[in-house]
């Protein structure tokens, strides 16, 4: 759902909900739209922040800090990138960093040669093909600079 805000031809100002952009144009292309107060269809939309309502929250929630401000106006690209690097400090913070001692203990893990635990390193294309030969799981990621330490 979408919220847009409306504004009629006598200035009165309402919140319109759609399930997406094409739906708000085709009710007003069919002139389904009216404003609640004095019933006029010459709606327009006002330009404001759209807001996504993700089903949690009801229409019309008191005003209070945004659950996630910083995706507010942001394109989905930039979201994509910030949940990738929120992923990759979750990854980093979690992993045991063995290095480049990664592709022997990710052998020893597999084969059950030592404790079961999320761990990162380094390895080579070569290495890394290896490992997914012998049927070892792991998952090859870039690491922006800075993140790996
Ligand atoms: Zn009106």
């Amino acid at each position: 759902m979408i919220v847009f805000d409306l504004l009629c031809a006598q200035g009165h100002r309402f919140e319109g909900w759609f399930g997406s952009a094409a739906d708000y144009a085709s009710q007003k292309k069919r002139q389904l739209l009216a404003c609640p107060t004095c019933g006029s269809s010459h709606v327009e939309r006002v330009p404001s922040a759209t807001r996504a309502n993700l089903g949690a929250e009801a229409p019309k929630a008191p005003t209070g800090p945004a659950k996630t401000p910083d995706m507010e106006g942001k394109d989905p690209f930039a979201i994509a990138q910030m949940l990738y690097s929120r992923m990759l400090d979750e990854l980093l913070t979690k992993s045991e960093d063995v290095g480049r001692e990664f592709p022997a203990e990710a052998r020893k893990i597999f084969y059950g040669e030592t404790d079961a635990r999320a761990i990162r390193g380094q390895a080579t294309s070569e290495e890394h093909d290896e490992l997914v030969d012998e049927g070892i799981p792991v998952a090859r990621f870039p690491v922006p600079p800075g993140k790996a330490n």
